[in-house]
């Protein structure tokens, strides 16, 4: 099945984005990135064609440079993202995109003062929705999500909108599991609504899972093109 990855063009998205305020000043998450890059290894041993567009982290990563385009703000990864977006065959989205940016980013660093100051901000683009929107029948796409609260319902929400193949579900209090742990715990939910619970485990034993549930996605789109 891991066969039918080989030569695949497929998109992953990882890390945080950073949406500066000023020069030296951003917003951003505690995204550390092991996660995306951990499948964008995968999926590279694999045979798979990888693109890897990442937020700021500092990983040590066997993946070539070839593969890897770096941006900070979640425009930026909009832009790359667009541009590869009729050619893959799948796109998993592993970044933890800033929701909000500023609205307006100072060209100089801003003065202190004794006053109170506030940051007018506005919402960020969701790039997997941008993606669901000209998706095609024979593309594939994957969403990740972190949640503390009715983790199955809001996953099934958000795969539904941004029109996933599956979700992959992480509880954030969950021991081990989510932002910069080497381990993790996961669901995945598909579109039929059925639900895989697998062990506390590394990240690079996780991507394996992934990779996994993605070939036997291709798989059955290959099955139902056919029939
Ligand atoms: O942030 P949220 O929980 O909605 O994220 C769900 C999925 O959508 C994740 O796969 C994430 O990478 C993706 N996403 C995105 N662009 C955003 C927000 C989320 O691609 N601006």
């Amino acid at each position: 099945m891991l066969k039918n990855l080989k030569g695949k063009k497929i998109l992953i998205t990882a890390g945080p984005t950073i949406e500066h305020i000023d020069p030296v000043r951003f917003i951003s998450n505690s995204s550390t990135g092991k996660m995306g890059y951990a499948l964008a290894e995968e999926l590279h041993k694999l045979s798979a064609n990888v693109i890897l567009v990442s937020g700021p982290v500092s990983i040590n990563t066997t993946l070539p440079a070839s593969c890897i385009v770096n941006i900070k703000s979640a425009n930026e990864m909009l832009l790359v993202c667009k541009s590869y977006f009729d050619q893959i065959d799948a796109a998993v989205f592993c970044a933890a995109v800033a929701d909000y940016r500023p609205e307006f980013i100072s060209l100089s660093k801003i003065k202190k003062a004794e006053t109170l100051f506030s940051i007018n901000l506005v919402p960020n683009p969701d790039i997997a929705f941008e993606f669901s929107k000209c998706k095609k029948a024979n593309q594939v796409s994957v969403g990740f999500a972190l949640e503390t609260d009715n983790l199955i319902s809001n996953g099934y929400k958000k795969l539904i909108r941004k029109k996933f193949d599956f979700i992959v579900l992480n509880q954030p209090h969950q021991s081990g599991s989510g932002f910069g742990y080497d381990t993790n715990k996961i669901l995945t939910l598909d579109k039929m609504g059925k639900l895989v619970e697998y062990d506390l485990k590394p990240k690079s034993e996780v991507a394996k899972d992934i990779v996994s549930e993605l070939a036997l996605v291709f798989a059955h789109k290959i099955q139902h093109s056919n029939n």
